[in-house]
């Protein structure tokens, strides 16, 4: 991408209305724009960072065995009466009336339409067990949108939801999706401790949430040391697999503010005790038959008596997960990405604007990197070239100026370092697409 003919309207001054840095560094380098209060515009560069991690996500569900599908963000009203939650979500719901005086809403959350799509579909316990997931817009009327992202009304979540014929086999695809979030987390490069948490307006007994380190972060956590090395979390998802896995996680100790358990916290040794912030990027919740015997979701079961499949849901604040990332990657001068969901894998800086010499070997580096790479080639000084990119944080910035150019070579910056080092141009894209 040619950064002269882009959109990518970076802003100079600090936004005022910005509290936290991830918001800041949002506007700033042109990744997004508040449309109204709450509700986002994602401009390119902040759409290919959703879109990256969109991608990691889907792929993660889809190795757990998770399906994908696509419910709309529009549910009726009669849905919602079912289960017993219209009335009892209050004002964060965002409730419509179409031009026939119908009552519709727009979704928070789609417990009660996947319910209502496997009542219609599945009959029979052979049928079982299932996982579904969507990746769609949800609408919650937060009293206080703030922190961009982080706390939108209109945001972008990823939900999947599990059916089981009984509670060892929901405790299977519980575990599944434990899994598949340290994964997915691990792959996008952050780190995101799973901790006991409380299940609030999903109902229920088993749930973790997930959280970003970050001082800015909503909810005190306290946690063991041992989680901030990242595991390999590499182990197959069969029985066995997954119950080493489990043991592994829920043995050591982490858990919010809400579910902090004094006396468990006494005996982690003093050293490894951690306490800190956490920004919320997931949640993951067992809850049984709450929403399958409310609205009726039975099944034939193998002695030909009626079941009600266990359920549990699974989220993950994918848009979210934009500024908590920067939230935890940024430095005085910008964002730095993690490698697997930057905009760009690399930035082309050019010094010298019209220099023959250094204009070929920028068109070459462009053309090699393909999608992966922004090239800078506006008429502007290498200072605001430098500035600009160390803002938009790309992993790597080669720079290309008329002194290095006639000899071939190039330099190269590492945005997470600030290491730089002279190579030649082979080495350069060697090192950006390899690494
Ligand atoms: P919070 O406690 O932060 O309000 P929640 O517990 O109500 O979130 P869940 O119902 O668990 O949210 O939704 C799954 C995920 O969706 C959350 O873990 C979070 O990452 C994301 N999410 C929830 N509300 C918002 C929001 N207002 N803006 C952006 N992402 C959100
Ligand atoms: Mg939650």
């Amino acid at each position: 991408m040619r950064l002269s003919e882009s959109l990518v309207p970076t802003l100079k001054e600090i936004p005022a209305e910005a509290q936290i840095a991830s918001h800041r560094l949002m506007l700033r380098a042109g990744l997004v724009r508040q449309m109204a209060s709450g509700i986002y515009a994602w401009l390119p560069v902040g759409l290919r960072v959703l879109k990256k991690i969109e991608a990691i996500v889907r792929e993660e569900q889809d190795a757990c065995g998770a399906q994908e599908i696509l419910m709309p963000t529009i549910q009726s009203a009669d849905l919602w009466r079912e289960s017993g939650r219209y009335e009892a979500y209050g004002k964060e719901m965002l409730r419509i009336t179409d031009r026939h005086e119908r009552e519709l809403l727009y979704g928070p959350t789609n417990e009660e339409m996947i319910t209502a799509i496997m009542r219609d579909a599945v009959k029979s316990y052979r049928e079982l067990p299932q996982m579904l997931y969507h990746i769609q817009w949800k609408f919650r009327d937060e009293v206080r949108p703030r922190f961009g992202v982080l706390r939108g009304r209109e945001f972008l979540m990823k939900d999947a939801y599990s059916f089981d014929l009984d509670f060892s086999a929901a405790l299977i695809s519980y575990k599944k999706m434990l899994l598949a979030y340290m994964r997915t987390f691990q792959r996008i490069g952050i780190v995101a401790i799973p901790m006991r948490a409380d299940t609030g307006q999903i109902g229920g007994d088993l749930s973790h949430e997930f959280h970003v380190l970050a001082p800015t972060g909503e909810s005190g956590v306290f946690y063991d040391a041992a989680f901030e090395s990242g595991d390999a979390f590499s182990v197959p998802y069969t029985a066995a697999g997954l119950d080493e896995f489990y043991t592994a996680c829920t043995t050591k100790y982490a858990a919010t503010d809400e579910k902090h358990d004094v006396e468990a916290w006494a005996a982690v040794p003093e050293a490894r005790r951690r306490e800190g912030r956490g920004i919320e990027v997931g949640q993951i919740f067992y809850f049984g038959k709450k929403y399958s015997e409310s609205m009726g979701f039975g099944v034939i079961g193998a002695d030909g008596a009626k079941v009600f499949p266990e359920m549990g849901s699974y989220g993950i604040g994918v848009s979210r997960l934009v500024g908590a990332i920067i939230e935890a990657r940024h430095d005085e001068a910008g964002i730095i990405w993690p490698d697997a969901i930057a905009p760009f894998k690399a930035a082309i800086l050019n010094l010298r604007q019209g220099d023959e010499k250094t204009g070929a070997i920028c068109e070459r580096l462009h053309e090699a990197l393909g999608a992966d790479g922004l090239y800078d080639d506006r008429d502007e000084r290498a200072g605001a070239k430098f500035a600009e990119a160390d803002l938009l944080g790309h992993p790597w910035q080669v720079i290309v100026g008329p002194r290095g150019a006639a000899n071939g070579v190039v330099e190269l910056k590492r945005r997470a370092t600030g290491e730089r080092s002279e190579v030649s141009v082979e080495e350069a894209l060697g090192r950006v697409l390899g690494g």
